[in-house]
């Protein structure tokens, strides 16, 4: 009768605590075994979960196969090919006073990981926190975004034919389910969404002092140098900025540019907007629609008090919201006071570098900074002189794939990180060890009372 007074959620993290005390999940190879049937629903169930994301985002099947499955499918294998490396305990410097003892770190388990996903991505950001979840030895219960309602479906029915039902249960549902969810008890939580639920999921785990890792978004500038190759850099950015809708976490929100360089940025982007997504980007598959019609009314929203120069078309009734590019914006505008995550592209004039900076540093800290130069020394300012989660250089949205660079936020866009070996690190204890010998008790007579002087040797 117990069972029954237990809520779904309860259950679950019951379910999988009990499971994790079993120690099933200390043996390498029984990761390793998760780690290959987690590959395995990716690889086999690819058009169950394209399928999904048409239905929720009307993403292209191979939109989604780019900037989803392909990039999990690369973290598994990773993690499965090092994972004999990343678990080895880390011998680290001695001393004379440890020249002859065993001194290292052990990456040990947490326990029962809550991941918590958006629904932006909605795969790529509850599986890769699963893989390095895996990978450390931890159960995780996992739940996806009920805005994307196919994609959560599609994952509550498959997955558990390939995982561990109990160490890896998925749970869904909405506000009222998560928040049931953060009254348990987890041993870590993994959250991916927006800043001000952010502050709430870190609340909620203060309560048991659980540790969080939070990937959360902002405003990422992407500054443009006037002595740079327009041309290219534009390309670049009209592609990070609008693929899927511009509702990617790394979007570049805003651009930064010089006076002179401004007419030229949005007649190239432009044509890059017509080049990639054709004369109709309504019509056209590659080019997806807004996730729903609350944030539909919240974007066309932000558009008050600027000027469209390219696009600015939309249609309600499907979600749809042409590119858009916007000028005559400045730092007081309405589409400056909050992360786009739409496909509206501001412009907003600086005199060069210095002011650029000033205006990166009087706001929150970014996810990224984007910077187009071909002068490394001015990259490097940027550098220097800012702060985000991310720095990049000359192009968009791809350190993403760079497993060996970690991901994550700072300050405003987040705290901890993942991808690679920073995920299994982010979701293992590094227990300090150290092993001495009960010999050499010579050694110790200067610690032992009495401390005399003549002992001391002062
Ligand atoms: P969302 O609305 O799907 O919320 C994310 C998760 O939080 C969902 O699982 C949802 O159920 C849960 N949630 C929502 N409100 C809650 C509440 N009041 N209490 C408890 N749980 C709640 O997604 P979103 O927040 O709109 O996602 C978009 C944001 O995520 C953007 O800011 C984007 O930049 C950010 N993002 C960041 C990354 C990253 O890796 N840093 C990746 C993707 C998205």
């Amino acid at each position: 009768s117990d069972v029954h007074a237990m809520s779904r959620q309860q259950l679950a993290v019951q379910r999988a605590r009990k499971s994790f005390q079993t120690g099933k999940t200390k043996p390498l190879e029984s990761r390793i075994h998760q780690l290959r049937n987690l590959l395995r629903f990716v690889t086999e169930r690819r058009r169950d979960i394209a399928e999904a994301v048409k239905k929720d985002l009307s993403k292209s099947e191979h939109g989604t196969e780019l900037f989803e499955t392909l990039g999990v499918e690369g973290e598994i294998k990773l993690a499965i090919e090092k994972l004999a490396e990343w678990a080895a305990p880390r011998p680290v410097e001695k001393s004379l006073l440890t020249i002859s003892d065993e001194v290292f770190m052990h990456p040990e388990p947490l326990g029962v990981v809550l991941i918590i996903g958006a629904w932006n991505y909605p795969w790529a950001v509850t599986l890769q926190p699963l893989v390095g979840a895996i990978a450390a030895g931890n159960a995780a219960v996992i739940k996806p975004s009920e805005v994307c309602c196919h994609s959560a479906k599609v994952m509550e029915e498959l997955l558990p034919q390939y995982l561990d039902k109990d160490l890896y249960p998925v749970v869904t549902g909405g506000v009222p389910e998560t928040q049931e969810l953060l009254r348990q008890r987890f041993d870590h939580i993994f959250y991916t969404g927006s800043s001000a639920v952010g502050k709430l999921v870190m609340e909620a785990a203060a309560r048991n002092l659980t540790p969080v890792t939070l990937e959360l978004g902002g405003k990422s500038p992407c500054y443009i140098d006037k002595n740079c190759d327009i041309t290219v850099a534009c390309r670049r950015i009209t592609w990070g900025k609008f693929v899927n809708c511009g509702q990617t976490c790394i979007a570049p929100d805003y651009v930064l540019c010089d006076p002179s360089i401004q007419n030229r940025v949005q007649e190239e982007i432009k044509n890059c907007i017509k080049e990639f997504y054709t004369d109709d980007p309504k019509t056209f598959e590659d080019y997806g629609r807004i996730i729903n019609k609350r944030h539909f009314k919240r974007i066309m929203a932000l558009m008050e008090g600027s000027t469209v120069v390219v696009g600015g078309d939309s249609d309600e009734s499907q979600c749809y919201i042409a590119p858009t590019v916007l000028k005559n914006v400045t730092g007081e505008s309405k589409v400056m006071k909050e992360e786009i995550f739409g496909p509206l592209l501001p412009i907003i004039t600086v005199s060069g570098v210095d002011e650029a900076i000033q205006f990166i540093n009087e706001r929150e800290k970014p996810l990224v900074i984007y910077v187009f130069s071909n002068d490394n020394k001015l990259i490097k300012r940027v550098i220097a002189e800012t702060s985000s989660g991310a720095l990049l250089a000359n192009d968009c949205l791809v350190h993403f794939t760079v497993s060996s660079l970690p991901f994550g936020g700072v300050g405003n866009s987040g705290m901890g990180c993942y991808h690679g070996r920073y995920g299994f690190d982010q979701l293992s204890h590094m227990r300090s060890c150290l092993i001495k010998q009960l010999k050499m008790e010579g050694v110790n007579s200067m610690r032992y009372p009495p401390h005399t002087a003549k002992k001391l040797g002062w």
